[in-house]
């Protein structure tokens, strides 16, 4: 049965666009563009198991809008993946590429399986099962795939691969989140995660905290949840909760995050890791701290339990973490709230100076990767924050006014044809 508030996110994202619509004055005409996915693609998968039975799972791409360059965006394998959440994660990335200012529109991918079930073998061929239904609609200046839930450096390796076998030769711009030999950018892994770190410490300035002691919350740790709280511990903050799809550890005094996340790669799961409370999501979400980062997935901040946050600040490493009521209800509770289309874009920062290296056949040094990234987010960062005075609003919808007024501008500019 699919979980209700997955395919909620279409609603949430569709409403934050009809509120920004209003506020930047957005004309009817570009607001019914930006409403629709310029295109939809699902596909039925067949691959052979290893039981020797075929499998047949569904994928989608849906591409949002290429107004201000090619389409970018990831592609996650969960059970519970539809299309109506991917065309909101499409739109989303749509505006995470313009409130960065990279040039692209915004696309996602997603297969509907479960991945702790299938072998190395069965994730391979389904992913290049996949990929070849795709690859009509992708290419280098057309759509560029990246990783996102349970897909990673080694799933955009089969990507490039088979796309290549298909085109004869050697592309691996038509892909980020690569493998270092395959042309994957330095830093890249932790691009996300550093982002997220990058707009943590412009909002912990804003808001007069200083990085020592500072007590965090992490829920998920994966790609960003994992690296944020590892980079948080190395900045010298205090990680007090951290958590998996299985269970949540909490424990004021700080939780030793590497020790952590070791335990959580032999034993797969935080249960019984030693000095730390077991804790359910809700607990997780509801611990005292400073700055809370869900970094798990959507709809996790709901009107059930948004009242408990006591948190001061909230960085959204997940896409679409808070619902709309949510929202309302921290912001009317004084939380400074980072939105995900800023505070997770620092992956699609890095994906197009992959890109950018790749196109150029260069392989630039990690210090110039993080360099540049952080430009790039504190950049960002202060736009937003200059945006929200301008429009008097709090730091998501100064995001999304950001982002849809420089899609809109290229949208005008371009005309519609014929
Ligand atoms: P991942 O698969 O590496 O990690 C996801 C984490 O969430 C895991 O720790 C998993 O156990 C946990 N999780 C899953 N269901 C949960 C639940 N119900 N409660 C608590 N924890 C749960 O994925 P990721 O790449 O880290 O992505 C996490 C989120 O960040 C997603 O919303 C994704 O779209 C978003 N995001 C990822 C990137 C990236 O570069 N990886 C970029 C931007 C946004």
């Amino acid at each position: 049965m699919m979980n209700e508030n997955r395919s909620n996110l279409l609603d949430s994202v569709l409403r934050q666009l009809d509120v920004t619509a209003k506020m930047v004055k957005l004309s009817p005409d570009i607001h019914e563009i930006l409403r629709h996915p310029k295109r939809v693609l699902q596909v039925a998968c067949p691959v052979k198991m290893d039981n020797g039975e075929i499998g047949v799972f569904t994928g989608f791409r849906v591409q949002h809008h290429d107004a201000r360059g090619p389409f970018k965006g990831g592609i996650r394998y969960h059970p519970e993946v539809n299309l109506d959440e991917i065309t909101a994660l499409a739109m989303l990335m749509t505006w995470k590429c313009a409130v960065v200012d990279i040039p692209y529109g915004g696309a996602k991918g997603g297969v509907v399986c479960d991945p702790s079930k299938l072998s190395m073998g069965e994730k391979e061929r389904l992913t290049r099962r996949y990929t070849s239904m795709i690859s009509p609609i992708i290419g280098p200046y057309q759509d560029v795939p990246a990783p996102d839930m349970a897909t990673d450096p080694q799933t955009m390796a089969w990507i490039m691969d088979t796309y290549s076998q298909i085109r004869g030769h050697s592309i691996p711009e038509v892909v980020t989140g690569k493998p270092l030999d395959v042309g994957g950018s330095e830093g890249r892994v932790e691009a996300t995660a550093r982002g997220l770190v990058f707009c943590l410490q412009e909002a912990m300035k804003l808001r007069g905290y200083k990085r020592d002691g500072v007590t965090v919350v992490v829920q998920g740790s994966g790609n960003v949840g994992g690296n944020a709280a590892a980079l948080l511990r190395e900045m010298g903050c205090r990680i007090v909760g951290l958590s998996d799809s299985k269970s949540g550890i909490r424990s004021p005094k700080g939780i030793d995050v590497y020790k952590a996340l070791k335990y959580k790669a032999e034993y797969r799961s935080f249960k019984g890791f030693p000095g730390a409370e077991e804790v359910s999501n809700e607990e997780l979400l509801a611990t005292d701290c400073d700055v809370l980062i869900p970094a798990a997935l959507e709809n996790q901040i709901t009107v059930a339990n948004a009242s408990e946050v006591k948190a001061k600040i909230v960085v959204e490493g997940a896409n679409g973490p808070t619902t709309p009521e949510a929202d309302m209800i921290m912001r009317n509770n004084g939380i400074f709230v980072v939105p995900d289309i800023l505070a997770n874009a620092g992956g699609v920062v890095v994906s197009y100076l992959e890109w950018v290296q790749n196109l150029h056949r260069e392989h630039w040094k990690a210090e110039d990767v993080n360099e540049r990234l952080r430009e790039k987010m504190v950049k960002s960062f202060y736009d937003v924050v200059d945006a929200s005075k301008k429009y008097g609003v709090d730091m998501r919808n100064a995001a999304h006014a950001l982002a849809v007024g420089r899609v809109a501008s290229a949208l005008s500019l371009l005309g519609v044809w014929p």
